[in-house]
């Protein structure tokens, strides 16, 4: 079975029950949802055939919302602007139908109180970062650049401020509505569009807490601020997205993989599931076969040591998503074969359940365990569990439903539900029996657990215990 976790974007080729099963079984762990498009109807009903598609199997997946965000836009264009290098275009504060006012180019954006933060020299990227301008004047009601290559501009295409810090909200009221929808539909995590600093997630995470949701909020690291601000960002976050898509408008596309591979480093250290996202197999959405560049990037991502990888319009709108997701787990299979496993002295301890974590996983290699069951009230020990990497599965225990999906992103961990204990003894006992009939583990083979003593009490992961075919054996008895 595979490590690495599988998210893909559903969308009008995926959005049957049947692809949905399909996908599953092919290795989807993470269904993501774009709402950058689709109604709340739209995407209800496709909560509801994720959620019957995952019954029908038997096999627990993920949800994630992902919120659109602050994208800025130019306005509309009484045509297309066929720019050439040298062309002059003003921005416009004022909101206008853009425009050539003689040898002039003119057009506003969605966000105008941008433009009074921007400098002589900076620039302005046009159309996805396909068309460059340079500020060279910053008026009180515009501001002059200048067109630094040939390209066609039309309506409401993306602008990006490579060099500007923007400073401003990136929860927008549409993302504060879709944020209240995904609390009332229960998703798992949502992840946040444009995110600059710390501050962006501490205002995401108490929208959610006012809207009840416990969803886990990863941070979208697409902007070059986000980059300059990781440290503090993965400390706000519950996990991080490296998003390669648009990070790789507002940094230069040449940085965007040795920045995938120091944030997720960062992300690993800190104990942050990371996901590794945009045009992993993209030539898949109208080809049936993936490029070889393609399958390096999906491997190398493995062996970076993300977490997840993620499929956008290749799961979306693409031709055969399910040959997608077959490819990618190959891959990620194939790859996993040559992982750096064991990284047990790799990370600094932050607390105690960090050198458990370490100690018990070393244990479980040294002793050729067939997996690690970690008793988990909040997730958190499970997830300090993978960091070490080790070469068998993490079983995740826990009492609490949306704590095991939210562990299904997590490398490594397969999460399973037992009823809650305060003794010991019986939690062990009701672990064993449950995982037994769950088929995760068998009465011949040896394990390695740990949990907490007394039990039932957060962050306290303090008793590591290995458990051959005897002691299965006794516990099962314990509960006839
Ligand atoms: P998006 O985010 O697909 O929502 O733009 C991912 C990215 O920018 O890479
Ligand atoms: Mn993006």
């Amino acid at each position: 079975m595979k490590k690495t976790k599988i998210v893909a974007t559903i969308g009008p080729s995926s959005d049957s029950i049947e692809v949905i099963k399909s996908l599953i079984i092919e290795g989807v762990n993470v269904f993501r949802l774009n709402f950058s498009h689709g109604t709340h109807e739209y995407h209800q009903s496709t909560i509801t055939k994720i959620k019957e598609a995952s019954n029908a199997l038997g096999i627990r997946v993920g949800i994630l919302q992902d919120i659109c965000g602050p994208k800025i836009r130019i306005g509309t264009l009484n045509e297309p602007f066929e720019l050439k290098a040298g062309d002059r275009l003003n921005v416009l504060k004022e909101s206008i139908i853009g425009r050539k006012n003689g040898e002039i180019y003119e057009l506003s954006i969605n966000q105008p109180q941008i433009l009074s933060l921007l400098k002589e020299g900076e620039y302005i990227y046009l159309y996805d970062g396909m068309i460059k301008a340079k500020v060279v004047k910053c008026l009180p009601d515009m501001i002059e650049t200048v067109i630094e290559n040939d390209g066609i501009l039309s309506s409401n295409k993306g602008v990006n401020f490579p060099n500007t810090k923007l400073n401003i909200d990136v929860i927008t009221q549409k993302d504060r509505a879709d944020m209240l929808f995904g609390a009332q539909n229960g998703v798992d995590f949502v992840a946040i569009s444009f995110v600059q600093n710390a501050n962006d997630i501490i205002n995401a995470k108490a929208i959610l807490k006012e809207f009840g949701s416990s969803a886990k909020v990863f941070a979208k690291i697409e902007k070059f601020d986000a980059v300059e601000n990781i440290d503090s960002i993965i400390e706000a976050s519950d996990g991080i997205m490296v998003a390669r898509g648009d990070l790789g408008i507002e940094v230069p596309y040449y940085k965007v993989p040795t920045i995938q591979k120091l944030i997720i480093k960062k992300a690993n250290a800190a104990n942050r599931p990371v996901i590794t996202a945009t045009q992993m197999m993209l030539s898949m959405a109208k080809s049936q076969s993936a490029t070889r560049a393609e399958i390096s990037d999906v491997a190398n991502a493995v062996l970076d040591g993300t977490d997840a990888v993620m499929l956008s319009e290749e799961s979306a709108v693409g031709i055969n998503p399910v040959a997608v997701v077959k490819s990618m787990s190959a891959t990620i299979v194939q790859s996993e074969l040559i992982y750096p496993y064991g990284k047990f002295d790799e990370f600094e301890f932050a607390d105690e359940t960090d050198m458990v974590a370490s100690a018990s996983s070393h244990l479980a290699q040294r002793i050729g365990a067939n997996a690690i069951i970690s008793i988990t009230s909040s997730g958190s020990s499970a997830i300090k569990m993978a960091r070490n990497r080790p070469t068998m599965p993490i079983i995740a225990v826990t009492h609490d439903e949306s704590v095991a999906r939210s562990l299904t992103i997590v490398w490594g961990v397969t999460p399973s539900l037992v009823v809650p204990q305060n003794q010991l003894n019986l939690l062990l006992a009701n672990t064993i029996k449950g995982l037994k009939d769950a088929n995760l583990i068998s009465d011949e083979a040896t394990y390695t657990l740990t949990a907490g003593y007394p039990a039932g009490k957060i962050g306290s992961t303090n008793y590591i215990r290995i458990l051959r075919k005897e002691q299965i054996k006794y516990y099962l008895n314990e509960v006839k």
